[in-house]
């Protein structure tokens, strides 16, 4: 349930909390990472004592995910941040501030990497006119067809918070988005009690009392948890090898082998499926914009 680098809070079947330690080392296969359990980690312990509720760690379930930051180093170690993840929802504002169609794809494209369907909510309604509006649902249908979930929200009068809640019912799901988009405020119009919490806990980190690595998930009702972890908020593009990036692409990935030459990276190669695609109105523009950016690489950025 939560993880500050040495200890893990773990919570067993009756839902007591355990304080536990890791006994040994933990690896994790072809994978060099700072904390071998993360969050959403399901594992086997001993009581070691009783009275003080403490463990020791011996084993970690198989993983049916886990979300990674890759450092930017590439051979320094990797951070896990969450494991065991049903969903992630991405918080997007196309005003104040704008977020940009190039990090949404890239969540995107992270997300189908690490196999975590994604919800997009575009919050802040209240601030868009009506070219805005009009945009926005353009992009909801762009990315509703190509198989993400899409709501639209004001955290702050509280339209959309419904169907939020019976998304988030049942699952484990991370909160993700640039600073500023309403992330807290939805927290707090989902879950009052459960902002207060949050609240607490980063106000606390603040003060330097948890130096190390703080990761928690939170527990909106009965099998309804939301993590919350440092680094989790803005996902970078996973490291991925650019002939690959296109699988994370839905509406790519069925046409790749149409493409003429296999290792096709569909920018200028003759017999190009994915460019006859764009040409026939199947792949949006902005979508192919953002492929191109992520294959060539770090410095077109947006
Ligand atoms: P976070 O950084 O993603 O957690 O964003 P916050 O929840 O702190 O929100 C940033 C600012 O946007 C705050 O001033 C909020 O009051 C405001 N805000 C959040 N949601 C909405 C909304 O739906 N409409 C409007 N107009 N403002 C919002
Ligand atoms: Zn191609």
């Amino acid at each position: 349930m939560r993880s500050t680098g040495s200890w893990y809070d773990v919570r067993d079947a009756d839902g007591h909390m355990w304080q536990c330690r890791l006994k040994g080392k933990f690896k994790i296969k072809g994978l060099k990472v700072t904390n071998p359990i993360a969050v959403g980690d399901k594992v086997q312990f001993d009581i070691e004592d009783a009275v003080e509720n403490t463990g020791i760690i011996l084993d970690i379930d198989p993983r049916e995910n886990y979300l990674i930051r890759q450092s930017v180093h590439k051979t320094a170690h990797a951070h896990m941040l969450a494991a065991n993840i049903d969903q992630a929802i991405l918080v997007a504002t196309l005003y104040f501030p704008r977020t940009s169609l190039g990090f949404i794809d890239r969540f995107l494209v992270t997300a189908e990497s690490f196999r975590i369907p994604v919800i997009l909510i575009f919050n802040k309604q209240d601030l868009l006119n009506a070219d805005m509006l009009e945009f926005e649902a353009e992009l909801r249908e762009l990315y509703e067809s190509l198989g993400y979930t899409c709501l639209a929200t004001e955290a702050l009068s509280g339209k959309g918070i419904e169907e939020v809640r019976a998304l988030l019912r049942g699952k484990v799901s991370v909160l993700s988005g640039h600073s500023g988009v309403g992330k807290s405020s939805l927290i707090n119009a989902i879950a009052p009690d459960l902002a207060l919490r949050t609240k607490e806990v980063s106000s606390f980190a603040n003060k330097g009392v948890h130096t190390t690595t703080f990761a928690e998930m939170f527990e909106l009702e009965p099998d309804t948890y939301l993590v919350d972890s440092p680094g989790i908020k803005e996902l970078g593009l996973a490291d991925i090898a650019p002939a690959e990036i296109s699988h994370y692409f839905p509406e790519m990935r069925e046409l790749l082998n149409q493409c003429r030459y296999h290792d096709c990276l569909h920018i200028n190669e003759p017999g190009c499926a994915v460019k006859e695609g764009i040409n026939e109105g199947c792949i949006a523009i902005s979508r192919y914009e953002s492929y191109l950016s992520m294959v060539g690489g770090q410095d077109n950025r947006r």
